[in-house]
């Protein structure tokens, strides 16, 4: 693994030197050889016993300056001056042959400067469920932080439910900069430090932006920019998990990052049947993380970076609020045309800019209709893909679904079967027949704590293709019975 880091080079007061735990008798669980291959990793040359040993932080690479990075954040509403990463480890940073960074950090690893009142660790339920989920979400097609191995560490971490194994995680980003990290130095007034965080987001992910400095004169404000290319790159990423029935269950700013990659798989979930306000986190008693809130924390957390930018915008404060607002102005309609942008793929209207009101009607009248008779979600959108060629006894027909499907079958524009096919193989390659349900996960979670990893190993063997049905492995496509469905997901932490 060949480091190029460069977050150390940062002052100091963006982050803390880190020292791994040791581990009794450290296990890969997994290693990621496909992502290693993407990161330009080649660690062939090592035994199962040495990758165990490095990644669970036992044996440290050349290269690698080991350190914590500092962060703060609203959780749930409410601002927590400083937080940092509490059991997690960045090893350091590699660029691939196409020249992408990634960070490459172990999570669970130890206590740090940030640990609070933390012990550092991870359970190994969480590792499970993130290399899972993280994984899934990667093939689906959402922009996510990756993993590249899960180790055992061969000793018990302690929980509210009692003693149980614990893991590492090792996860890869393309950085872990969070809203949140703009947040630390904005609260502290650390002017310098905010333009020096700015300078380093825009160098590594938005490198564009110097180029359209010098071609637009009208742009002058590089965080303006910033803030317009992340406002983006968030809205993508929510409408992307919401298209999917997705609920990251934490939508807390430090949980948000300046990339649009999904970070922090706690209590997420996807669901099965469909409910608008479903909610599965055992923390968020409000519903603040809710599945149809999601459009709207979005638009919060954005409003929260935009804070942060004030003092690199403009002298006065009242003028740099109106810049910061006309950017900000942007994100209703863009979480619109979004939606109606993507949800039109998946029922297979032809795509037009134009979107049509009766679009939204439609979409509105099948969701309602899942969620009053109760359907599952994904299974929903494939069995409409499925019931233009063949018939399908999935969905029950009462009046509100009759009337849908004549009002979706005039709007899809077709003249012959042969049309209905090349629909119903546009509308699979964007539903997917196959997620990580949470039942499943469970049961994975379950098995690796036993020592058995036969559903974790098979689950990320399936979720490589979630578009395609898998004859051998299709029984995860099956919803949970009442009696094996997951009521409540928990943090793990
Ligand atoms: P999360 O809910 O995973 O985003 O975590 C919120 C904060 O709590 C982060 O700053 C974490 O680093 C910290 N944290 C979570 N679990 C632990 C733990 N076991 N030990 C120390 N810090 C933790
Ligand atoms: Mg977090």
């Amino acid at each position: 693994m060949k480091f190029d880091n460069t977050y150390v080079d940062l002052p100091e007061s963006f982050y803390s030197e880190s020292t791994p735990d040791e581990f009794s008798s450290p296990e890969l669980l997994a290693y990621n050889e496909d992502l290693a291959e993407t990161l330009g990793i080649d660690l062939k040359e090592l035994t199962q016993e040495e990758l165990a040993q490095v990644f669970s932080g036992q044996k440290i690479l050349e290269g690698s300056q080991i350190i914590s990075t500092v962060y703060a954040a609203h959780q749930f509403g409410s601002f927590v001056p400083r937080l940092g990463d509490g059991r997690a480890m960045l090893l350091g940073e590699v660029v691939n042959s196409k020249k992408q960074r990634f960070d490459i950090q172990l999570k669970g690893s130890g206590p740090t400067v940030y640990s609070r009142n933390g012990d550092g660790l991870s359970a190994l339920g969480p590792v499970i469920r993130e290399y899972i989920v993280s994984e899934a979400m990667h093939y689906l097609g959402v922009p996510t932080t990756r993993a590249l191995a899960a180790v055992h560490t061969g000793d018990s971490v302690f929980r509210p439910g009692g003693e149980t194994p614990g893991g590492v995680l090792t996860r890869v980003a393309s950085s872990h900069i969070r809203i949140g990290t703009f947040q630390y130095f904005a609260n502290r007034g650390d002017y310098n430090e905010l333009i020096e965080l700015m300078d380093y987001s825009i160098d590594r992910h938005f490198p564009e932006i110097r180029q359209e400095m010098k071609e637009n004169s009208e742009e002058l404000n590089p965080a303006l920019l910033f803030l317009r290319k992340v406002i983006r790159k968030q809205i993508t990423l929510v409408t992307q998990w919401m298209t999917l029935g997705f609920i990251h269950g934490v939508m807390n700013t430090d949980n948000t990052t300046i990339c649009g990659e999904t970070i922090d798989f706690g209590p997420c979930a996807f669901m099965d049947i469909y409910k608008a306000d479903k909610k599965f986190s055992s923390i968020d008693s409000y519903g603040r993380y809710a599945y149809n809130s999601q459009r709207k924390i979005c638009a919060w957390n954005l409003c929260r970076l935009a804070d942060c930018l004030i003092p690199l915008i403009a002298k006065k404060s009242e003028d740099a609020v109106e810049l910061l607002n006309k950017e900000l102005s942007t994100i209703p309609t863009l979480l619109e045309t979004q939606w109606l942008e993507r949800l039109s793929l998946k029922f297979g209207f032809v795509h037009n800019s134009e979107f049509k009101k009766e679009d939204d009607d439609l979409i509105n009248a099948f969701l309602e209709y899942l969620e009053k008779e109760e359907l599952d979600f994904t299974l929903g959108f494939r069995n409409l893909a499925e019931s233009l060629t063949e018939n399908t006894d999935f969905f029950p027909e009462t009046e509100d679904f009759k009337n849908f499907k004549e009002s979706w079958l005039k709007r899809l524009n077709f003249n012959s079967s042969e049309d209905f096919e090349k629909i119903k193989k546009s509308m699979w390659q964007v539903n997917p027949r196959y997620i990580p349900r949470n039942h499943q996960v469970e049961k994975a979670i379950q098995g690796a704590n036993e020592g058995d990893l036969s559903t974790f190993h098979e689950m990320n063997e399936l979720l490589k293709n979630p578009y395609n049905y898998q004859e051998k492995l299709d029984r995860y496509s099956i919803p949970p019975q009442p009696e094996e469905e997951v009521k409540a997901t928990f943090c793990g932490t």
